[in-house]
């Protein structure tokens, strides 16, 4: 693939009003906005988050997500047995919900940050133009990330709904929360210009 970038050429680009300048200029004369060829420490961003997330994924889906009393009885339950429970109770649609939402996305959107981090690391420009596509599938859903926050919600108004029963979440909410933050913020930190750069 031939292609000139602007590091190539030895010039910045104004991300903002699309006007280009020598490397050295800081601000744009045109708008007025900072100058960046590339955004700094993108890539360490990018990683340290990516590694958050993949630390709290294991105790988002082992601790436990919700604790149900019921006349002094608790039972707690894992984003699993959440799953197992809708399953079981022929509740398809907030099982399969729930199982894409807590483990199928975050673990797809991990293996994407990865592939981002290894492709500029390692200057596998060949690989950028596909890079470039996951990038923005992992932008898009990452919008959508707190739906299974929203799906516990649902499941604790839907428990209590005619039942004597007391729920709260449990820590692996918060360590979920973690996980689609640290996620949103890799993704964000990542510069996507870098994927292009041929050294
Ligand atoms: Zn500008």
């Amino acid at each position: 693939m031939s292609y000139k970038s602007d590091k190539d050429l030895g010039l910045v680009l104004c991300t903002h009003c699309n006007s280009v300048f020598k490397v050295e200029e800081k601000i744009c004369t045109k708008c007025n906005s900072e100058l960046k060829q590339r955004e700094e420490y993108s890539l360490v961003k990018t990683l340290s988050f990516t590694i958050v997330a993949m630390i709290f994924l294991f105790p988002a889906n082992i601790l436990t997500m919700m604790d149900v009393t019921t006349l002094g009885v608790s039972e707690k339950s894992t984003i699993l047995d959440g799953i197992v429970y809708f399953f079981e109770t022929k509740s398809y649609l907030i099982a399969i919900v729930i199982f894409f939402a807590s483990i199928i996305v975050p673990i797809f959107k991990l293996l994407v940050l990865v592939y981002l981090l290894y492709t500029t690391k390692y200057n596998k420009t060949y690989l950028a133009k596909n890079a470039t596509k996951y990038y923005r599938i992992i932008k898009f859903i990452g919008k959508w990330s707190m739906i299974d926050i929203f799906v516990v919600a649902l499941m604790i108004v839907m428990v209590q709904f005619g039942n004597l029963s007391n729920i709260t979440a449990g820590p692996a909410a918060i360590a979920f929360t973690v996980v689609v933050v640290s996620t949103m913020l890799a993704t964000e930190s990542f510069d996507t210009r870098l994927l292009w750069d041929k050294d």
